[in-house]
């Protein structure tokens, strides 16, 4: 997962001075030593100054909005005549940088302080600075005064010319084109929709749903799990919340009643549904009638256009071929939980529900590929993982990591690590980890952005500052921090993010780091999860940390390759599903789809994966379609088929994962660029050839394209 500060409209600038960073708090001499590099790089490798106190959060948001505001109101009084891509393009970028300074540090805080004020108060000014992106994204004097410079049509070349590009796409999706009555209608329209939004999203929070359940209904469910004082009340009965992912998912994978796991999957299809089904009838309407103001045919289209499927057609192509592909092996896969359930129901006509699909995937892990999840954990002792990645990826990227002493930390344990690059010593970036669990933090495993890269008004280049949210399991007991295989995964991907992030050398902050199209964003972190399943690989770190140097057995490592290989199928008939309802309802203006969207998403669903329990709504809590991933979902398979595409550029290497040249050029193609140029151009470059769904199909188990 990945956390930016979510910007409607996102420009960028060279004319930024002194003063958007506040001054760094006093460097321990860690720090201090990276200051004679980052002067030789002409850069500026610095940490933010993080507020600390309810008054100073308020100070901040009211200071960057008012610069924010003083330098588009300077780009709004030039004249026609006066107008440079200097002074409007480019400077509209300085223009929201301070705010989405603030934004980064903010959203952090809220995420993350111990102080439930500060948090609160941080929440408050996030919201502010969101607005104010919003209005600001429709300033018609700041539009006229690029537009002005735009039609003197310029010769602009390479980013430059990428970001008057993006600006004026941006402005015309905003309907800056579009005569004054139709644009106040618009802005309305966009208004509503972002309450509606937050509005369809908050429901879902609040939609706990408790079951009830006897011990002996939850026969094989963790003892764990059934001793936690939030599953098991005082009078002996168990209640477990449908709107809470890790209780449904123990329960779905391990109670061994069909009547308890469908019980389960009824609540939490029916969560949010009094609530949510007319108010996202109406999100649709307003989408529709957004998509026509603006001249698309539909909203996805509006939607996918700035992303690399560029349009809704595309991105529905893709799916269903894949859906196609995959149908064979879906069946199958389907056969087989059929037969483990015959097996141990004894009913000879017995079928597979879609409440039945996670108990049986997990049963046929544990006894066709006697994978046990928890016995793998001692190889992956917390600071031996750390240690192991980080020196894969120093050496893969040309990189250093060191840790140093953070000057200011919001928690005891916090981690800061300076990036360097191993050739020239020139600091490329910070990277802090905020390592476990605690009352009021961010309860997932997130990268958040805080300073985006970019080049500033004197020619230095501001490196970028990024935080790593992590739930790691603390050490108990006497015992070191043990991660899951999972937890390993999820480790390389995000910190792939981060690397993505810092390791950027675009100029504009609007293509800086993973400010690339959505549905290529988790391409090169997704990649990096394909490291944490090669032997080579795991062999240079991971050893059992009771005798630091037991490796993991390769026949382990085989079996659960083909336990993953065992439900790929089922498992991405489930995405595309996903995929294909959100397009179908994105792809019409047709009322009629909108007034019914349960039924057509429900019958989706139910063709293309399982059926959906009668009378339910899932869709009522899909919080995806509630905003930001609305005609996106397809982006998650999207990106996968991208991914292993990467992948298979090194396993083709002589280093295989390891090939040094290739990862120099995942980093000065990919991660390096950014968005600064089409994507396309960008993945071509690495890759070395066009793009192919080959080596995706392979990854899935299927022979060849269907
Ligand atoms: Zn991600």
């Amino acid at each position: 997962m990945m956390r930016t500060t979510g910007i409607a409209l996102l420009l960028a600038a060279q004319l930024l001075g002194l003063g958007d960073l506040a001054a760094s708090p006093a460097a321990t001499d860690s720090l201090a030593s990276f200051q004679e590099a980052a002067r030789k790089a002409k850069v500026r490798f610095e940490l933010p100054s993080w507020e600390t106190t309810t008054g100073q959060i308020e100070a901040t948001t009211q200071a960057a909005m008012a610069t924010g505001n003083q330098r588009l109101d300077a780009i709004a009084a030039l004249k026609p005549d006066q107008t440079t891509f200097a002074n409007t393009v480019a400077a509209l970028d300085a223009a929201y940088y301070p705010v989405v300074l603030a934004s980064g540090r903010l959203d952090l805080i809220h995420e993350t302080s111990p102080d439930k004020a500060l948090r609160d108060a941080a929440h408050e000014a996030s919201r502010k600075l969101q607005t104010w992106f919003v209005d600001s994204s429709f300033r018609r004097d700041v539009y006229q005064a690029v537009k002005a410079y735009a039609d003197t049509k310029p010769t602009l070349q390479g980013e430059d010319a990428m970001l008057l590009k993006t600006v004026l796409r941006d402005y015309r999706r905003n309907g800056m084109e579009l005569p004054e009555a139709q644009r106040s209608k618009l802005q309305a329209l966009k208004n509503r929709l972002n309450d509606l939004g937050l509005e369809f999203r908050r429901n879902i929070t609040q939609s706990d749903t408790l079951v009830e359940y006897s011990r002996e209904e939850l026969d094989g469910v963790s003892e764990d799990f059934l001793a936690n004082e939030e599953i098991l009340g005082k009078d002996g009965r168990y209640r477990v919340n449908a709107n809470v992912t890790w209780q449904v998912l123990e329960v779905l994978r391990n109670a061994r009643s069909e009547e308890t796991r469908k019980r389960l999957v009824i609540a939490r299809s029916n969560r949010a549904r009094e609530k949510n089904i007319p108010l996202f009838a109406e999100m649709l309407k307003i989408r529709a009638q957004i998509a026509t103001l603006l001249g698309y045919d539909n909203w996805a289209d509006y939607r996918i256009e700035p992303k690399m499927a560029k349009n809704a057609k595309t991105a529905r192509k893709f799916l269903l071929d894949l859906s196609e592909g995959l149908a064979p092996k879906f069946k199958a896969e389907l056969a087989t939980f059929r037969e483990l359930k015959i097996r141990e129901t004894g009913n000879a006509e017995a079928v597979i529900h879609t409440w039945d699909v996670p108990y049986y995937r997990n049963q046929l892990k544990k006894r066709r590929y006697n994978i046990d999840t928890a016995a793998l954990k001692v190889y992956f002792e917390l600071e031996n993982t750390l240690q192991g990645m980080f020196g894969i990826f120093e050496e893969l990227f040309g990189i250093r990591i060191q840790p140093v002493e953070p000057p200011y930390k919001w928690v005891d344990d916090l981690r800061l690590y300076a990036v360097t690059d191993s050739a020239s010593g020139a600091p490329l970036g910070f990277i802090y980890m905020d390592m476990f669990p605690r009352e009021g933090k961010y309860n997932h495993f997130a990268q958040f952005g805080i300073t985006p890269g970019k080049r500033l008004s004197g020619g230095s280049y501001q490196r970028p500052v990024v935080a790593l949210v992590c739930n790691f399991p603390p050490p108990a007991n006497g015992k070191p921090s043990l991660l899951t295989f999972d937890d390993v995964e999820t480790l390389f991907h995000e910190f792939g993010h981060a690397l993505h992030s810092v390791l950027t050398q675009a100029n504009y902050m609007e293509f800086s780091g993973t400010s690339v199209p959505r549905d290529f964003v988790e391409a090169p972190s997704q990649m990096l999860e394909n490291w944490v399943r090669d032997k080579k690989v795991l062999d240079r770190f991971a050893v059992d940390y009771r005798d630091g140097k037991q490796h993991i057995p390769t026949a382990t490592l085989e079996q659960m390759e083909a336990a993953r290989l065992a439900t790929i199928g089922t498992h991405y008939r489930r995405q595309i599903a996903f995929g294909l309802l959100d397009l179908a309802i994105h792809m019409t203006t047709d009322e009629k789809v909108f007034d019914d969207f349960v039924s057509e998403t429900n019958r989706i669903m139910s063709e293309t994966y399982l059926p959906v329990p009668e009378g339910t709504a899932f869709v009522a809590s899909f919080g995806h379609l509630g905003g930001g991933y609305d005609a996106g979902y397809y982006g998650y398979a999207w990106a996968d088929a991208i991914s292993a595409d990467m992948a298979s550029v090194f396993r083709k290497a002589p280093g295989g994962l390891m090939d040094l040249p290739t990862g120099m050029r995942l980093r000065n193609e990919i991660y390096a660029v950014g968005g600064s140029r089409e994507i396309e151009d960008s993945i071509r470059a690495f890759l070395g050839r066009e793009r192919s769904l080959e080596p995706f199909f392979e990854f899935i188990g299927l022979k060849k394209k269907p």
